[in-house]
């Protein structure tokens, strides 16, 4: 385990030419103070968790100062905003210090979002505000947690700072740690321009830094553009399956590697709603929950387009043409999964719509259900009311639940396995809007950060009953239903 200081710091994004970034220093803040620190990434990099106790953490980790050869840089990307190409976005306000390689062997990008000004900015300041940095912090390791890909993060500097939101706040310096933060739309940038040695210089270097098994394919841009389909449907099916709304799944914001990047009004659902749309200010609902596997490939094919250049149309067209049937199987063996189920049988979807449509009319909470379904029997004649009770129509999950119950009986189901593989994958604690914001609360308005640590740990374990802290299992409260989340952040 490593000193701060003895974190060794390469860039080799900063080195490929100029065009892709622009070198700039982070603005520092003032006063820094940790308001939380994760020990399970500081891992990642082999950083000893007591360096955090150490007056220099907050100063490197809020960009006040400058690790040794770290050469720290604003990357250059553009992106379809609601489906609207913008010619040019970067990184406005989130700053690569480099990357930091582990004793293992792998590596990771460090990023300072929230560190000042860039020229990238457009006329934005640069800043992040605690409540929106705390809210990607901990989702971010929720989702880890859960088993689905996304960035990491390592810690929050909060200032004492004044930021201009719809009111005043202040401000926060997150750190964000991913293999790269390299999106579809830094490929778009450069092909919209015509500058496809950008392109293909952008490719190789994707491609030989992430996914090096590529590197001997015939062609290995194709190839590159087939495995970043397959990781999207992936996610996608995994977004879907736990019930994960992004809210804002601009191109910009799509990873190429198949990870959840850039959390801003995100939402996991509490009552299910296909139509649930977490962010407020997207009032068509282009990025509602049941819109996104359709989005996930729309992406695709603004990313699939960009490359066209080093990539032959046919190729394109074939790569794209894997994302359904990709995004049905991860789906539905996840959905099998929740289900209990170990076959994959013919009327498997139309059960789970049947399932859905009766959740939804109800307004049956999601990961409540699901949890509870595992507690089922097969044998018993009586009902099962904790799960009945969630219905408004009782008689509807009834005659689910015959059905459910000969499906479980032809496969030969056992009770006791099957509740303990269900409890594997239907998690018991989610990162719920109100937990978020009492944590928030917390924070912002009595400095006290005891709150994030105890989600922090809680949602390290989602999967596990955790006894003691039951209430957070426990369906939002009211007040907790109705926040309000924008892209303010
Ligand atoms: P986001 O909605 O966070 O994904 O950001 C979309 C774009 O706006 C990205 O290019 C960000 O870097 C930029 N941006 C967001 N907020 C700020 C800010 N406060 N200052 C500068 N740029 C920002
Ligand atoms: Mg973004």
């Amino acid at each position: 385990m490593k000193k701060l200081t003895e974190l060794v710091f390469d860039n080799t994004y900063a080195r490929l030419p100029e065009a892709l970034y622009s070198r700039v220093k982070p603005t520092p803040i003032s006063a820094p103070y940790l308001v939380s620190f994760n020990r399970t990434a500081a891992e990642l990099i082999d950083l000893n968790e007591s360096e955090a106790c150490r007056p220099e953490f907050v100063e490197y980790f809020s960009g006040n100062q400058l690790f040794p050869g770290a050469d720290p840089i604003a990357t250059l990307y553009a992106g379809h905003q609601f489906g609207s190409w913008v010619t040019q976005l970067g990184d406005g306000r989130a700053i690569l210090l480099g990357e930091v390689r582990n004793q293992k062997g792998a590596r990771w990008d460090l990023q300072l979002k929230g560190a000042g000004q860039t020229p990238f900015s457009r006329g934005f300041d640069g800043r992040a505000v605690l409540r929106s940095t705390i809210r990607e912090y901990l989702c971010s390791e929720a989702m880890h947690h859960l088993g689905i890909p996304t960035t990491r993060a390592l810690c929050i500097t909060g200032s004492d700072m004044p930021v201009h939101r719809e009111r005043i706040e202040t401000a926060a310096v997150l750190v964000r740690m991913a293999e790269t933060h390299v999106r579809f739309g830094t490929f778009e940038v450069f092909a919209a321009r015509g500058q496809y040695e950008h392109v293909k210089t952008l490719a190789d270097y994707v491609i030989k830094e992430f996914y090096p098994e590529l590197a001997d394919e015939r062609d290995k841009y194709a190839a590159f553009l087939r495995e970043v389909v397959r990781r999207t449907a992936r996610l996608m099916a995994q977004w879907q399956a736990v019930g994960f709304t992004h809210g804002v799944m601009n191109t910009d914001n799509m990873s190429v590697l198949g990870i959840t990047l850039d959390y801003g009004p995100f939402g996991f659902m509490d009552e299910y709603d296909e139509a649930f749309i977490p962010n407020h200010s997207d009032y068509g609902g282009r990025y509602a929950f049941n819109q996104q596997p359709h989005i996930g490939l729309w992406n695709l094919s603004c990313f699939a387009h960009a490359l066209l250049s080093v990539v032959s149309e046919d190729a394109a067209f074939a790569a794209l043409d894997l994302y359904e049937a990709d995004f049905n199987n991860s789906y539905g063996e996840l959905m099998r999964a929740k289900l209990g189920f170990v076959e994959a049988r013919e009327d498997d979807s139309s059960m789970l719509k049947e399932l859905l449509d009766a959740m939804q009319a109800s307004a049956v909470d999601y990961t409540i259900f699901f949890r509870r379904l595992a507690g089922f029997k097969q044998e018993t004649e009586e009902r099962d009311e904790l799960l009945r009770d969630m219905f408004i129509d009782p008689m509807r999950f009834d005659g689910w639940a015959a059905k459910y119950r000969a499906r479980l009986q032809a496969e030969g189901s056992v009770d006791g396995e099957r509740a303990a593989k269900m409890n594997r994958v239907n998690p018991k604690y989610i990162l719920r809007n109100y937990m978020a914001q009492r944590a928030i609360t917390e924070a912002t308005e009595r400095r006290d950060f005891t709150e994030i640590e105890r989600l922090l740990d809680l949602l390290r374990a989602p999967f596990d009953e955790q006894l003691e802290r039951e209430t957070y299992a426990a369906p939002s409260p009211d007040w907790g239903k109705r926040l309000v989340v924008s892209c303010s952040s």
